[in-house]
C-alpha cells in the first residue's frame, strides 16, 4: 500500500540547538540534520580544530586547552559564532552542534539573536548512558583532512583504517583519550548540563533518546523540526 502520511518537510526557518554529553551522537545528527534541512551545519568544534590545523593565532592559543578536554573560553566562542551567523547561508536557517555550551555563551547567544527567535528554538538535548558514552568515545577514529568519524567496532573505515572518502589514515583525536575523555564529560556535568533547565522553558525543547541506531533517532528529529510530533 502505497503510505498516505504526507511527506516530512522542513521548516521555513529551521533553527536547531543540540545539547547532550560528548559522544551521544550530535555531530552525525546535527549533519543529517542540516543536509534535510538545506541549512548550514555550525559546529564549534570543527571550527577550532580547522583553526588548529592552520595554524592561525586563534588555534596556537586553543590547542593546549582542547587537547586536554577543556572548554575555550566563552567570549572567544561567543565572537566566532556571531560571526559565522552573520553569513547569508543562516538566513533561512542553521544547526548549532557544540554552541552554546555553558550559560555565558548561552546568554550571548540570546544577545546575538534577540529573545524571541530563541523562543523559536528547537533544542534537542541527545541523551545516551555513560557507559555507552564511554564505548563511543574510546572506539572513535578520526580522518584528520576532512573530520570524518569513525567507530572501531560500529562504523570502520571500508579499508585499512584509512578514510572511506580522502583515503588519510584515521587517528585517534587527543581529545578521544581516557583522561581528556573524563575532563570533558566533567566539564560537561558541570558547565553544559545547566543548560538544560535553561532551555526547557525558553525553546521549543525535546529531551531524545540517543540510545538507539542513528536512523531511529534521525526520524524523530525529522518529524519534531517538519512539525508532525507533539
Ligand atoms: P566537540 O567536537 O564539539 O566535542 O568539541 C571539541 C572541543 O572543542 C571541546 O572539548 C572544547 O575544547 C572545544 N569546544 C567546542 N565547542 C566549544 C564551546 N561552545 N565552548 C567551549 N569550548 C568548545
Amino acid at each position: 500500500m502505497v503510505d498516505a502520511r504526507p511527506e516530512v518537510r522542513p521548516a521555513p526557518r529551521l533553527r536547531v540547538i543540540f545539547l547532550g554529553p560528548p559522544g551521544a551522537g550530535k555531530g552525525t545528527q546535527a549533519a543529517r540534520l542540516a543536509a534535510w534541512g538545506k541549512v548550514p551545519r555550525i559546529s564549534t568544534g570543527d571550527m577550532l580544530r580547522e583553526a588548529i590545523a592552520a595554524a592561525t593565532a586563534l588555534g596556537k592559543q586553543i590547542a593546549p586547552l582542547m587537547e586536554k578536554g577543556a572548554l575555550v573560553p566563552d567570549q572567544l566562542l561567543i565572537g566566532v559564532v556571531q560571526e559565522r551567523l552573520m553569513r547569508d547561508d543562516c538566513k533561512k536557517g542553521y544547526i548549532l552542534d557544540g554552541f552554546p555550551r555553558t550559560l555565558r555563551q548561552a546568554e550571548g547567544f540570546e544577545t546575538m539573536v534577540g529573545g524571541d527567535l530563541t523562543e523559536e528554538m528547537l533544542v534537542f538535548d541527545v541523551e545516551v548512558p555513560r557507559p555507552e558514552l564511554l564505548r563511543r568515545l574510546s572506539g572513535r577514529r578520526w580522518c584528520p583532512a576532512c573530520q570524518s568519524t569513525y567507530h572501531v567496532d560500529n562504523n570502520p573505515p571500508k579499508k585499512d583504517m584509512l578514510c572511506d572518502r580522502e583515503g588519510a589514515q584515521v587517528i585517534q583525536r587527543e581529545d578521544d583519550k581516557e583522561v581528556a575523555v573524563a575532563r570533558r564529560l566533567a566539564e560537561y556535568d558541570e558547565r553544559t548540563a545547566p543548560l538544560i533547565d535553561y532551555y526547557r522553558n525558553r525553546s521549543r525543547f525535546y529531551r531524545i533518546d540517543g540510545y538507539r541506531p542513528p536512523d531511529a533517532v534521525f526520524q524523530e528529529l525529522t518529524s519534531i523540526a517538519g512539525g508532525r510530533a507533539s
